[in-house]
């Protein structure tokens, strides 16, 4: 049985995470979360962990004031203290943002195999992440649900057997509008995503297909597989989760319901499988299955994001900052739902390229890409 630290266990995935370690009965070391203390304080009662990292250094000392027998750390520090917790096997890390990505190469540094939702760490530092885990042989297993598709079609294969990998989106609540019409969308239409539940940043993102974008690069690192060879279909139904075309154009798909619950089953408990919580799947209620190419004019920010991966660099970490802050000013109704596409080109334009080597290096583009993006 696996013994699990979640980093973000008060976000969406770290809350999912703790209903499947529930279910599976699986231990829970240790949790860290940024500030959201009253949720902190419930999931320690039930799972009872050796160790709490709170992110906000006051928050971590009132969570001190109410919790007697847990030890509680604060700051990065302690974020650093969970992923390297002795004796937990195994890290989720769900943290968003680059911040993510500090805590999930400390994890890996410590020999842990890493649960990966945070998209953040192998975008900016994709680079760093991969030679890490070469260098120590843990396992990285993708949450993402595309990723976990993958991974799972790709058990048993050959690495050349790959033709290509093809991502599934769900398009978004603005696939068929015209030009005109998304000029003038209001953040309630675009959080309101037609199949998947998530935070409001992510649903921006899928709004815009950032986010696709955002996992086209993922899985370019964690697959080793050239972008060329990586493509995106819409599919709005959400129920093929992504596919593996190979070299003799056999297809291989993983499908079933939009419950973020099965690919973080299957990474808590591979390379086995173990009865899920959700019920089955009904296939008689599912009678069609539509796959489209995506509009790549309306929805600029996809092909940014493979023109970013392109240049490489500093440019994806830059991008995906920048993004971030653009969302967030959407969110605020300082911007428009189409100048998030304009902007960020106009920003990646100008950007010069610099070499990515450290953490220190990622940090760094995040804070310029931030800044640059907020005065735009
Ligand atoms: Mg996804």
């Amino acid at each position: 049985m696996k013994k699990i630290s979640i980093i973000g266990s008060t976000g969406s995935i770290g809350v999912n995470t703790l209903n499947v370690a529930r279910h599976l009965g699986y231990p829970v070391k240790a949790l860290a979360a940024h500030s959201n203390i009253d949720l902190l304080e419930q999931q320690a009662k039930e799972f009872q962990p050796e160790l709490i990292a709170v992110f906000d250094k006051s928050k971590a000392m009132e969570l001190r004031k109410r919790l007697n027998g847990i030890e509680i750390v604060a700051g990065m520090d302690g974020l650093l203290a969970v992923s390297s917790l002795p004796s937990a096997d195994m890290v989720i890390s769900s943290m968003t943002g680059t911040l993510g990505l500090v805590p999930t190469l400390a994890a890996i540094q410590s020999g842990k195999d890493v649960g990966l939702a945070n998209k953040e760490a192998l975008v900016s530092g994709g680079a760093l992440v991969m030679e890490l885990v070469r260098q120590t042989g843990v396992r990285l297993i993708p949450i993402d649900s595309e990723h976990s598709a993958i991974f799972q079609c790709l058990q048993g294969q050959k690495h050349e057997a790959i033709d290509r990998l093809i991502l599934t989106a769900s398009g978004g609540p603005f696939k068929s509008y015209s030009m005109d019409q998304l000029k003038t969308v209001t953040v309630e239409q675009a959080l309101q995503h037609p199949t998947w539940k998530m935070g409001p940043k992510v649903t921006i993102d899928c709004s815009t297909l950032m986010n696709k974008g955002l996992e086209v690069i993922e899985a370019y690192w964690l697959f080793s597989i050239p972008i060329t060879k990586i493509d995106v279909v819409i599919h709005p139904q959400s129920i093929v989760h992504s596919m593996v075309e190979f070299i003799d154009q056999s297809s291989l798909a993983q499908l079933g319901v939009t419950d973020m619950r099965i690919p973080i089953q299957y990474a808590l408990t591979y390379p086995d499988r173990q009865p899920g919580m959700l019920q089955r799947f009904d296939w008689t209620k599912h009678q069609q299955l539509q796959f489209y190419p995506p509009d790549r004019e309306k929805f600029r920010c996809l092909d940014l994001a493979y023109q970013s991966i392109r240049a490489g660099e500093s440019l994806p970490g830059y991008m995906n900052a920048a993004n971030e802050i653009l969302v967030s000013r959407y969110l605020k109704k300082e911007i428009g739902w189409t100048d998030i596409g304009y902007k960020l080109e106009d920003l990646m334009q100008k950007h010069e390229l610099s070499k990515i080597q450290t953490i220190q290096d990622v940090l760094a583009i995040d804070t310029l890409a931030r800044h640059e993006a907020s005065l735009i």
